[in-house]
């Protein structure tokens, strides 16, 4: 018998891969994958997924398949690969074949990604030909989903289609063996954008030296970043700080700052090794840390607090401006408080004409709008508070498959919208507080680029039980479909329990600021016992009167004066919290709350926050969203610290309740001894915390249920979170907190679109 010629032994596959694999160099990884294994076909993008058809001996075939996943570039995330055999065609080479458009299809896209460590090799490598040029980028980092305006991912298709790639460039694009081959955002100071400083005074040639020289005289320079305009100032000088925040109107709320390295950020702030990964992550999000003492940085960046947001340098402007200017520099986003971040140069040196002192202008253009995103290290994890720019839209799962597309419209404040398809649910980065016109059209901008990118036209909508909201009339505007309300804490919950994929039941504390309830009352302090599809509420905070409503929630003195209210020997019961109060602004409140006008009844757990730090005489008046709450956490005291009195106890209503009035009474108690507000603070976590695992063990014994999720903006509080931990975990208990998204609002829409999936799935569709 003849040997079996091996040249004939040749096998052709067809390989679909699915995941992030476009924009993240993908094509010349397979393309120099082929060559090496000298193997042929071809590999091309489709608007759902990446195509491949090799050539050649079945066993080169196996070694290619199983290097695709395990050589696959930096920035891909390959959630599938199909395999099928197809008639071989003798071709002789290895090609990357055109882009093939399909309607309908949908494709995760990769976020924008922070400059890789051999772009800044060649940022400030004198001999290169990039040589600090602010726009250098490669397969490997840069823009992606800011500049992206359709898909399947190509030049054509972004807003780098204006710049044509010079000789030089498209060498490179087309060199199998450059960094920079099929590089969509390739480009050099021959070719690419252009970077310009608009100054009233400054006409410095070069813009970065000329922005550097304000920002050290104590200017603002708005700068035109990834997702959107930063407005900045030199870190360390007050008075400029201040400038800032008379201009931005934005009294004590924290500013983020940037450094260029990880040791400058360690001179200013300790980091555990997970935080220093955090910084340096490509994502390149803000990271809350504990601030150093004495610090470099102006008092003016976070007032009060003993935290400060630090990022990293993650374009090449920044790194170039920060080594000119060389030291920190705030850089907040480019907006007055409550708009949407800037995007456009016409758009911000009109908004921000009065805030900036010059513009760092470029001509790329940014097509979607992005805030820097902000995460803070808690019990040895990560907690999202805010999830945007390097995050958003990485598609989540859905627990229970969803048998329509649908949208969830999200909450009121801190909105983000969810678009899910079959299992696959798309979060829009943090879009605002839907109050204001600009916010609403940020909105409506960006579900449109979502629905248009991912192919997602959504049958059904969910919104939030309040009637009243401004997503819930967009809910019905939209005119897409049916509309179904979820309440707001059992999407909190939802949304901790779908990230996790548990479909059991579990035990939900829901804490926050306020949510509407399904009794027509405020909640906010809300324990359930919860699948993905209903809930059982079993427990929650007693209800006191909010005088005053939405007011309260800036006003913690008022918080303090609604629990007064509800005890009757109470003439001289929380002085310290209405200290500095107008006379006639406390009597008329205390109408309110008497005679319940204008004051809904709450069971808030962010308003006993506010409250406590009012009575322990810390602050009556906030300038900020969840400033009483971390001015608590900042001036706890370290070291076990016993609980004061905080009940649960069975209601009329036969659910059971945590009744803080002892608590508060207790707190006023030595408050008026003159305890240290320290370690008043540390005691009032170390309540809240025994007490919550208190009501859940008897939740737990009750219902024979052991996995608890907690959800909602309280549980951004590190230290309240690390100690609830403790306590279940000693109980035995599983404890689900948020990973990918937020414990605070901007999970919502997710949760809705957990609980709308899973219901319309029970429901047998529609
Ligand atoms: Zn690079
Ligand atoms: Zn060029
Ligand atoms: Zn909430």
């Amino acid at each position: 018998m003849a040997k079996p010629n091996p040249c004939l032994e040749v096998e052709r596959r067809r390989l679909t891969v699915r995941g992030v694999v476009q924009g993240v160099g993908f094509r010349p990884f397979v393309f120099r994958l082929a060559q090496r294994l000298a193997l042929a076909g071809w590999v091309r993008n489709e608007s759902g997924e990446v195509t491949v058809e090799v050539e050649g001996p079945p066993e080169a075939l196996e070694r290619f398949a199983g290097a695709l996943r395990k050589e696959a570039p930096r920035l891909a995330y390959i959630t599938a690969v199909e395999s099928m055999v197809v008639t071989a065609r003798g071709n002789a080479a290895f090609r990357i074949e055109p882009s093939v458009v399909q309607e309908g299809r949908r494709q995760p896209i990769a976020p924008d990604v922070a400059m890789c460590a051999e772009c800044e090799t060649e940022l400030f490598d004198a001999a290169d030909r990039r040589y600090r040029y602010p726009f250098i980028t490669c397969t490997d980092c840069g823009p992606r989903f800011t500049i992206i305006e359709d898909m399947p991912y190509d030049r054509a298709r972004t807003s780098m289609r204006r710049f044509d790639q010079c000789r030089p460039c498209l060498n490179e694009y087309t060199n199998p063996a450059d960094r920079r081959y099929h590089s969509e955002t390739n480009s050099c100071p021959t070719c690419g954008p252009r970077l310009w400083l608009a100054a009233d005074e400054d006409h410095a040639s070069d813009p970065i030296e000329g922005a550097a020289r304000i920002l050290v005289g104590g200017g603002i320079v708005a700068i035109r970043g990834l997702g959107g305009f930063h407005l900045a100032v030199n870190a360390t000088d007050n008075r400029a700080v201040q400038r800032l925040r008379d201009r931005k109107q934005r009294d004590e709320k924290p500013f983020a700052i940037m450094v260029r390295t990880l040791s400058e950020a360690g001179r200013i702030a300790r980091m555990s090794p997970e935080e220093a990964r955090l910084l340096r992550d490509r994502s390149r999000p803000v990271v809350v840390l504990r601030r150093r003492s004495p610090s470099p940085l102006a008092p003016g960046v976070a007032p009060r607090l003993d935290s400060v947001g630090i990022m990293l340098a993650y374009t090449p402007i920044h790194h170039l401006l920060l080594q000119a200017v060389g030291r920190p520099l705030v850089m907040t986003s480019g907006n007055l408080s409550d708009e949407p971040i800037a995007i456009a140069n016409d758009e911000a040196t009109r908004r921000l004409a009065g805030v900036a002192d010059a513009f760092l202008l470029h001509d790329r253009e940014i097509v979607a709008r992005y805030d820097d995103s902000v995460v803070r290290v808690a019990g040895g994890t990560p907690v999202f508070l805010r999830r945007a720019r390097g995050y958003a839209p990485m598609p989540l799962q859905l627990p229970v498959e969803s048998p329509v597309p649908l949208l969830a419209v999200g909450p009121h404040l801190k909105n983000t919208f969810t678009l899910a398809h079959g299992c696959l649910a798309y979060v829009s980065q943090h879009v605002g507080d839907l109050e204001t016109l600009e916010t609403l059209e940020h909105f409506r901008v960006c579900l449109d680029t979502y629905q248009r990118l991912f192919g997602i036209d959504p049958k059904v909508v969910i919104r939030d039980l309040h009637p009243g909201y401004l997503s819930t009339r967009v809910a019905d505007e939209l005119q897409l479909g049916p509309v179904f309300p979820v309440q707001h804490h059992f999407a909190h919950i939802a949304a901790v329990t779908g990230e996790h994929c548990v479909t059991e039941p579990v035990i939900g504390v829901a804490y926050d600021g306020s949510g509407y309830g399904d009794d027509g009352h405020v909640w906010g302090a809300e324990f359930f016992v919860c699948d993905v599809t209903s809930y059982q509420r079993v427990g929650h905070l007693r209800y006191a009167p909010l005088p005053g409503g939405d007011a309260a929630a800036r006003a913690p003195w008022r918080a303090a004066l609604g629990y007064r209210s509800l005890i009757s020997e109470r003439r001289h019961v929380f002085s310290r919290a209405f200290d500095g109060i107008a006379e006639s602004e406390l009597h008329m409140a205390e109408q309110q709350a008497e005679k319940r006008i204008n004051s809904p009844m709450a069971s808030s757990m962010g308003r006993l926050f506010d409250a406590a730090a009012a009575i322990i005489g810390l602050r009556r008046i906030a300038r900020y969203e969840g400033q009483p709450p971390m001015e608590l956490d900042a001036v706890c005291t370290g070291g076990a610290v016993d609980p004061l009195p905080f009940p649960v106890v069975e209601a009329a209503d036969g659910l059971l309740q945590l009744d803080p009035i002892p608590l508060l009474l207790a707190l006023d108690d030595v408050a008026q001894r003159g305890e240290e507000p320290g370690s008043m603070a540390a005691q009032f976590h170390e309540s809240v915390a025994v007490a919550t695992a208190t009501l859940v063990a008897r939740v737990a014994a009750e219902h024979g249920c052991h996995t608890v999720a907690l959800g909602g903006g309280v549980f951004q509080n590190a230290r309240l979170v690390t100690r609830l931990r403790e306590l279940l975990g000693a109980g035995r208990l599983a404890v689900l907190l948020p990973r990918a998204l937020s414990p605070n609002d901007g999970a919502i829409s997710y949760g809705q679109a957990v609980v709308g999936a899973a219901r319309m799935a029970a429901a047998g569709g529609m």
